[in-house]
């Protein structure tokens, strides 16, 4: 029997935006934003895939091409093995639909919570046979906002941030989605109460099967809650594989790297691996991996050719030279095939810095 289609696919997707002139840096006319490129990843049906990385690496925007709200430069998104332009927009927004980071703007505060809730109900006609009123206080009793007459009455200003998400977590359900796109949706809340909205998305995947990305900037939180990790870097996927894998055993210098900042109660001494620098501009990012200018185990490869995906697991797959193959210090950079042609000699790429281990996938520097 085949494999279901994953609820969303993208594949090869790229998104490019043009620059504005403004301030004293002056950039060519024809500048774009590389703010997404070439990516390719599924969100499993009834599953949580983690798209996880720093500010500015891009997993914003790709969640909002995944959702539709932007268009493409170039690749596709499919819904359920369908190219995502194929139906309506407005089909398309009720059954992939988004939570988004700010729980304080995305309400109205001149409006109350059964405003808020009951729109798309009316929107799209998902009450049922059930009256408005009730159809609203069951959508609140699944986001464990109770009592749920006494919530649908209050005013956004008269919930905490918690609250609030739990709001727009259900005011996404009144569509009744087949696929949640939740962006950044614990990062301006309490720590205290991340937990109990992480647990509300776990809960509709495990209960009602709902298909969720989950964008964080925290890996730590991806590992408690998704199936599957994506690790983004400068507007490229890094890494992918199952949570438990990429989490325990990183294959890309980015992910250790990453996995080492994240608070740790147990950790004594300061983070063991550390980069160089920060993320590089996305108007011009580095050739080949655009994590070598920071990478601890940078080779003259690395600069030249960006490296393909590298299975290092069973599902697990890391766009590192480290897991090549064949010794990664004897693939042919620019140089050595200008001095081929040149000379008709093949020349052996650089060696690696300093103690660095090329090999060592947990190595420190
Ligand atoms: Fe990139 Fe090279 Fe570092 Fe791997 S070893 S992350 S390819 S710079």
């Amino acid at each position: 029997m085949s494999e279901p289609a994953p609820a969303l696919e993208a594949r090869s997707v790229t998104k490019h935006f043009p620059v504005r002139q403004t301030g004293r840096v002056r950039f060519r006319r024809d500048s774009v934003v590389h703010a997404v490129d070439g990516v390719s990843l599924t969100v499993p049906s009834a599953g949580i895939l983690a798209i996880v990385g720093e500010s500015g690496c891009g997993k914003s925007t790709l969640a909002r091409l995944l959702a539709r709200v932007l268009a493409p430069t170039s690749g596709e998104v499919l819904m359920h093995g369908v190219p995502s332009t194929a139906g309506s927009r407005r089909a398309y927004a009720r059954t992939v639909q988004m939570v988004l980071q700010d729980p304080f703007a995305s309400l109205n505060p001149a409006h109350t919570v059964a405003y808020h809730v009951g729109r798309p109900l009316a929107l799209y006609g998902t009450a049922d046979n059930l009256s408005r009123d009730a159809a609203i206080e069951q959508l609140l009793d699944r986001v464990a906002l109770s009592p749920a007459k006494e919530f649908a009455a209050k005013l956004p200003h008269e919930l905490s941030g918690g609250q609030r998400q739990r709001v727009a977590i259900a005011r996404a359900l009144a569509a009744r989605p087949k696929i949640l796109i939740a962006d950044e949706p614990v990062s301006m809340l309490d720590v205290s109460i991340r937990l109990g909205v992480l647990n509300l998305l776990a809960g509709l995947r495990d209960n009602e099967r709902l298909a969720i990305a989950y964008v964080t900037h925290d890996i730590a939180s991806a590992r408690y809650l998704a199936d599957e990790v994506a690790v983004m870097y400068a507007g490229t996927l890094v890494e992918t594989g199952p949570a438990m894998s990429v989490t325990d055993s990183p294959s890309h210098p980015y992910t250790q790297l990453l996995l080492a900042a994240a608070p740790d109660p147990d950790r004594t001494e300061p983070p063991s691996l550390q980069g160089r620098g920060a993320p590089p501009s996305l108007v011009s990012p580095p050739g080949g991996c655009r994590f070598h200018p920071r990478c601890p185990f940078a080779m003259d490869v690395c600069a030249q050719q960006a490296p393909p995906a590298f299975e290092t697991g069973p599902g697990h797959r890391s766009a590192c030279w480290l897991h090549a193959p064949q010794d990664p210090r004897h693939i042919p950079t620019n140089n050595d095939i200008a001095t081929h042609n040149a000379t008709g000699q093949v020349g052996l790429v650089g060696e690696p810095e300093p103690g660095a281990d090329p090999a060592g996938r947990s190595a420190t520097q």
